[in-house]
């Protein structure tokens, strides 16, 4: 979406925005690092981000990638920088081309700075002088697909201290086509608030975006004013000096400055706030907390689906996706990225039938051996592996193989459920409670349209132990309420389902639409899932030294669990998934995999002989028909437990009544 018109938007609702700039950092790790702390920052609730330009193979190329990153997987609308510096017309059709692709719909055309190596900026043959011809090339070859945005300077530029002379200058940029301008920094609003009057007074009447630089140490404070030729104001000065040796001070005292200088723009009817982030949040941060504009529990971030949708090209209609990827956006992003329609209102035949390698960037385990190994530790038995789940289930490690953030407070009213589980040795993937007619504004499971209710069946994915599948299989299939999938490495999948096609998980009820139903369960995906899953293993185990206990460990589970994914498809029932574990146990969980393993190894349940199991069981069909290696089970007792089960849901259903209502 264009900027101009997110911003005409906001101006409607009469409340104020912003937007944040990043740059290209200079390693591989500070580009990862950066992601994440982009994707963190989408949850503050950016109208838009800026990537800028690099003048530079390397510089440039990098900022065309993160504009496809921030646009495709963290749904960010970006403006990307572009500029003349050591740029011919091809270099500047290729990044015009890259931008289109990646979805892009915004560029902050500029001159440049000169080059590092020089300290005045040439024109490059074949290329362009002045922004405004950066501005006439884009609208020629693009016409309106671009917003295009442009540079202004309330105190002068790096190469002319003549105000005025900028203003025109600027008139004619706009007047190329330009349709928002974002300034240069500035700490002094009396000198902005009397250039944006002369600016007015030009007859230039686009938006004006200031640009605002969050104070993040003094030195640093000290060292842009100058740089960028700005005054600073006495009061800043007699503020910041005497705590200029204390850092926090310094951001505590900067914040009020500069959140006192946003709402005086504010109240001057300039609604919207750029802020430089120089790639870091809390400064940013602490200024939009003292301004109130961070979301909350009265104004949470509007979340247009319940998955973070993608803005990539051809794909902003998106409105279905499986669930198995709800925790590893990036990949999923990855693995669909070729297809040529992705599957709107329902997921049918508009959907490719492919998904993608599991090669491609961004699909594989992320860190080093060395992180990982710090993060998750050197597991050797079930209950190294338990503790490490459970840590992550309380909330005390950020990340799991197949978990990229965090656990959510999304999982909140069944933490105490998904912790238990993991401490018996069940080791859960991914899960959502039981949701009935949440409001779609509700600061934990609302999503879509104001004025709509939203809906979800329990779902839950669990690694289990060979020794349990059996048993908890028999378990499901007594209550016609639940479908499982279950599959292990080698693709030996059972499932209930009746059919291959879809089953909704998450919708929605919005006044004057359809229902939405935007995650669903079904059998292809899962089955490009579990190739991903186990090779996110594999990778894991691989982190430590061959034939180490560690690497044994996890490499025994990856081989021989089974990755199991239940659906309560009664809506009411928050905890209805969970009883079906009641009474089991990982025995044994403290004993090292090592020596479990070479026991299994000649007493598993699975392995099998011309079309039976051990057990003489007939393996060749599962429910549905596809093959599996999963023998029968006497199922009375399994019938009594979930009985059981079934009542111990009433209480939970109220529970959920009640939040919708709280609501
Ligand atoms: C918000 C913002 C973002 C920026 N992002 C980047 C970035 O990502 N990468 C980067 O390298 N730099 C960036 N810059 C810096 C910018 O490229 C430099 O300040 C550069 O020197 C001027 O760029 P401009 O687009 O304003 O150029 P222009 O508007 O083309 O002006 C450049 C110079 O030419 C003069 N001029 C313009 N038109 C005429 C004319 N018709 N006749 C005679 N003289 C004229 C101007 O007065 C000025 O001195 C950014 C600056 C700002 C304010």
């Amino acid at each position: 979406m264009h900027i101009s018109q997110k911003l005409a938007q906001a101006r409607l609702e009469g409340k104020p925005t912003f937007s944040f700039e990043f740059f290209p950092p200079k390693t591989a790790q500070g580009v990862q690092n950066l992601y994440d702390r982009m994707d963190r920052m989408h949850g503050f609730g950016p109208q838009f981000i800026d990537i800028t330009w690099g003048a530079g193979g390397r510089h440039s190329k990098l900022t065309c990638e993160m504009v496809k990153v921030a646009q495709s997987v963290y749904g960010l609308e970006t403006c990307m920088h572009l500029t003349c510096t050591d740029m011919e017309q091809s270099k500047l059709d290729d990044a015009l081309r890259e931008a289109y692709q990646a979805g892009c719909t915004n560029i902050l055309a500029l001159r440049g700075d000169p080059p590092r190596e020089k300290d005045k900026w040439e024109a490059t043959a074949g290329g362009f002088r002045y922004a405004k011809d950066l501005v006439l090339y884009i609208k020629e070859r693009y016409g309106n697909h671009f917003d295009i945005g442009v540079a202004g300077y309330s105190e002068g530029s790096d190469d002319n201290d003549d105000v005025d002379e900028l203003i025109d200058h600027l008139k004619e940029k706009v007047d190329a086509g330009a349709t928002f301008i974002v300034t240069q920094m500035f700490y002094d609003t009396d000198i902005f608030l009397e250039w944006v009057r002369k600016v007015r007074a030009k007859g230039i009447d686009i938006p004006i975006i200031p640009g605002i630089m969050p104070i993040h140490t003094h030195a640093a404070f000290l060292r842009r004013a100058q740089w960028t030729k700005c005054k600073i104001p006495k009061l800043w000065t007699e503020a910041l000096e005497p705590v200029k040796n204390d850092d926090v001070e310094v951001r505590r005292v900067g914040k009020d400055l500069v959140a006192d200088m946003c709402r005086r723009l504010i109240d001057a009817g300039i609604t919207h706030l750029h802020f430089y982030t120089m790639n870091l949040a809390q400064a940013t941060r602490m200024v939009l907390e003292e301004l109130e504009l961070l979301p909350d529990q009265k104004s949470p971030l509007e979340k247009p689906l319940p998955w973070r949708p993608s803005l990539a090209l051809n794909r902003r209609e998106e409105n279905v996706r499986p669930i198995f990827w709800r925790n590893r956006n990036r990949s999923y992003v990855a693995r669909t990225q070729d297809w040529d329609e992705f599957p709107n209102g329902r997921w049918g035949d508009s959907r490719s039938p492919a998904f993608g390698e599991l090669d491609s960037y961004g699909i594989g385990l992320k860190g080093t051996n060395e992180q990982n190994i710090k993060l998750w530790g050197t597991p050797t038995s079930v209950q190294d592996l338990s503790d490490v789940f459970v840590r992550y289930m309380e909330g005390k490690l950020d990340s799991l193989p197949w978990s990229e953030q965090p656990i959510t407070n999304e999982a909140g009213s069944i933490q105490h459920d998904l912790v238990d589980l993991n401490r018996r040795g069940f080791l859960t993937i991914n899960s959502q409670p039981a949701v009935n007619g949440a409001k779609s504004s509700d600061p934990i499971f609302g999503w879509g349209p104001r004025n709509g209710y939203v809906y979800q069946k329990a779902y839950l994915e669990v690694l289990v132990s060979p020794d349990y599948i059996t048993e908890i299989v028999n378990r499901i299939e007594c209550d016609e309420e639940f479908t499982y999938y279950a599959v292990n490495k080698d693709g030996d999948l059972k499932t209930n389902a009746p059919n291959e096609g879809p089953n909704a998980v998450t919708w929605g009820v919005f006044p004057g639409k359809e229902i939405v139903q935007p995650t669903i369960v079904e059998t292809v995906s899962f089955l490009a899932w579990k190739d991903e899953f186990y090779r996110l293993g594999q990778q894991w185990a691989n982190c430590h030294a061959t034939a180490s206990p560690a690497r044994y460990a996890i490499q025994g589970v990856v081989d021989t669990w089974y990755l199991l994914n239940i659906v309560h498809n009664d809506f009411h029932a928050t905890r209805g998934i969970f009883p079906i574990f009641d009474g089991l146990s990982v025995k044994d969980m403290e004993k090292p995999l090592y020596s479990l393993n070479s026991e299994l190894s000649t007493t598993n349940d699975h392995e099998t002989t011309n079309g039976t199991d051990v057990n003489g069981a007939d393996v060749s069909k599962g429910a549905n028909g596809i093959s599996s290696t999963f023998p029968e089970y006497s199922t009375k007792e399994s019938a009594n437990i979930i009985n059981t089960a079934k009542t111990s849901t009433v209480d939970a259903i109220n529970g959920v009544k009640n939040l919708a209502v709280a609501n």
